[in-house]
């Protein structure tokens, strides 16, 4: 979290009023992903087949043959891609379950899982965001799997994101599923829409923050990020 620091609990009265912009006026409307009621209505089959047909036009639009045997398969593989992978956490029934254990051995201490590689997608352009996720928290009696923590990690990734918006839908999950509100994620990432593209900025990078419970003590809260930015 070099560059552009974003922390956003750190104004509990309005978090919402200190969010910078980040990069080409990328604005957080909501901590909710904006969701259609109807969302899940359509089958997944004929989602595919609509995507396709329409990145068909897209793809035609541009001025490209789509009768050349390397474009031909195009629409129907990115919209596969898009509702069967990479949009993929938009549906509810993807979401995974976290079975809670036991602490049994008593650990008090902050449980770190640091460098989790994620990939996403800027909502406003489409294209990729990608880079780590750092997640700690401190045991209220209950842990759950390391795996389980990458698994929540990949779910909200798997979206059109605004990378504060996904910062926080992880952290709250997490809260939620691990009953305490000793929680922190940071994320540092790299938005291709920065840059590959707009200001072609191509080093910068873009770092976001939830720190919440005993997160808010600034000797914690070093421990953590001591921790994650060791070697
Ligand atoms: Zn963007």
């Amino acid at each position: 979290m070099k560059q552009k620091e974003t922390l956003l609990n750190s104004l509990p009265e309005d978090p919402m009023a200190e969010l910078e912009d980040l990069g080409d006026d990328h604005g957080l409307a909501s901590l909710e992903t904006p969701m259609r009621e109807d969302a899940f209505v359509m089958e997944e089959e004929l989602k595919v087949e609509l995507i396709a047909k329409h990145f068909k036009e897209i793809m035609h639009i541009l001025g490209l043959d789509l009768s050349d045997d390397s474009l031909k398969g195009t629409p129907r593989r990115v919209a596969k891609m898009y509702v069967q992978e990479v949009f993929s956490g938009l549906n509810p029934a993807n979401k995974p379950v976290a079975r809670l254990f036991e602490n049994k051995y008593k650990y008090d201490q902050m449980l770190v899982e640091k460098d989790i590689t994620f990939y996403s997608y800027c909502e406003h352009h489409f294209v990729p965001i990608y880079g780590k996720a750092h997640v700690a928290y401190f045991s209220s009696g209950k842990v759950i799997g390391l795996s389980k923590i990458n698994r929540i990690v990949q779910y909200y990734a798997k979206r059109p994101q605004v990378q504060e918006r996904l910062t926080v839908q992880i952290a709250n999950e997490l809260k939620k599923i691990l009953q305490t509100e000793d929680v922190a994620v940071v994320m540092d990432a790299t938005h291709l829409c920065v840059s590959s593209r707009g200001v072609g900025d191509t080093n910068s990078k873009t770092g976001t923050a939830s720190f919440s419970g005993k997160f808010n003590d600034e000797n914690i809260r070093k421990e953590f990020l001591n921790y994650i930015n060791s070697k």
